[in-house]
């Protein structure tokens, strides 16, 4: 399948091929449209992976890459949260072969990197990112390189080291890493295999919006409660709704309440003021590592996005990350701080909010809301 890549800012179209992890005029780029379908009843009697939705992936009919690639990521379990909150799902992300929902993205963008004949890639990560890409690249026996904060869980960079990539911890913030990457894209002229660049991460992301769906018996919720941070999960999703809209098989968007730290909350604080783009700010400290981007490149799609569904952007108070986990943990979910943070910001919104006739609200309180838990506590500290 011929994919091309579009430029955001300038339109130009440019071929995989030349390996550009963004327009030469700087823009980001994002994958062109191409056609899709969805032959529903062709897919349910697949296996239960997100390869079942392949026709709406970037890969031809006849390319056989993401059958050696896959590890049976997706088709996670979507379960109640809890017996009390019946109207409130938890859709087990953790339930991937590395442990979080960065599989999706990192199968396809691993098997395309395949296909493009790529030898060596190169990634920046606050952790799962780093040990998703590394896995899949082992599986496709492609080198990888992955510079991760001198700070990240001790564990997720074992597991990085243990699919064979050369980790390489980089001091200072999550910035550091991502300009040290570039760095080495550059001078070697590498593959950036970045789950906030490359496009193809998020055609893998876009499978959450259709299991949902499935799931569901065809319908989806009233309002998602998604972590963002660079929103690969949250850009994904919306990408996702946004072709089953098209197709005519949703009617409506579901509202995403995009939740981040309150000790980096960059898109926050442009929601609150009412700007379509964010300013980057100083993180002033946070557990919730996988959330903390001070400076998320594709601030103005998620800003976009957030809006295109009615939705809000919340933050989770540092002081109650703790008390979520455990109260997640009590219901059986053992999930690592950055996902703490996510339901965190939830109930501060629950307990906060009350304005009379806020719709958004009282949908979170009537109405279906779903909740992915992100990722897992085994890995985390
Ligand atoms: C990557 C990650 C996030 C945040 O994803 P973004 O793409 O930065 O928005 C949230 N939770 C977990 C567990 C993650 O691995
Ligand atoms: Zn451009």
């Amino acid at each position: 399948m011929d994919i091309r890549f579009v430029c955001h800012d300038c339109g130009k179209k440019h071929h995989p091929h030349t390996l550009l992890w963004r327009c030469p005029c700087g823009g980001l780029l994002d994958v062109e449209e191409y056609a899709i379908s969805f032959p529903l009843d062709e897919m349910k009697k697949r296996p239960a992976t997100m390869w079942r939705y392949r026709e709406a992936l970037p890969f031809s009919a006849d390319s056989a890459m993401w059958e050696q690639i896959t590890l049976g990521e997706g088709y996670t379990p979507i379960v109640p949260l809890d017996s009390r909150s019946s109207n409130i799902l938890a859709k087990i992300e953790y339930m991937m072969p590395t442990l979080s929902f960065k599989d999706r993205g990192a199968a396809v963008l691993v098997a395309k990197a395949k296909e493009l004949g790529v030898t060596r890639l190169i990634a920046d990560s606050s952790g799962n990112a780093g040990t998703s890409i590394s896995a899949y690249a082992s599986r496709a026996g492609i080198a990888c390189d992955i510079y991760v904060p001198e700070s990240t869980s001790p564990k997720k960079i074992q597991q990085i080291a243990a699919h064979g990539a050369t980790v390489h911890p980089i001091p200072g913030n999550r910035e550091a890493s991502a300009h040290a990457a570039i760095d080495d894209v550059e001078r070697s002229r590498g593959f950036y295999a970045s789950h906030v660049y490359n496009p193809f991460f998020y055609e893998g992301t876009k499978t959450f919006a259709f299991e949902l769906y499935e799931q569901l018996n065809g319908t989806v919720p009233d309002v998602l409660v998604l972590p963002a941070g660079n929103g690969s999960l949250l850009l994904g999703a919306y990408y996702g709704f946004r072709q089953l809209l098209r197709c005519g098989m949703i009617e409506q968007l579901p509202r995403m309440i995009a939740v981040q730290a309150e000790g980096c909350a960059p898109l926050a604080r442009a929601f609150r003021a009412g700007k379509r783009a964010a300013e980057p700010v100083a993180n002033t400290g946070t557990a919730a590592e996988g959330i903390a981007v001070a400076a998320p490149a594709r601030h103005r799609q998620i800003l976009d996005a957030i809006q295109a569904t009615g939705g809000l952007v919340i933050t989770a108070p540092e002081q109650k990350i703790e008390a979520a986990r455990r109260e997640l943990a009590a219901r059986g979910f053992y999930v690592e701080p950055t996902t703490a943070a996510t339901y965190a910001g939830f109930l501060e919104y629950l307990a906060r909010g009350h304005n009379a006739g806020d719709e958004l609200l009282d949908l979170c309180r009537h109405g279906s809301v779903l909740i992915p838990l992100c990722g897992a506590g085994i890995k985390a500290n």
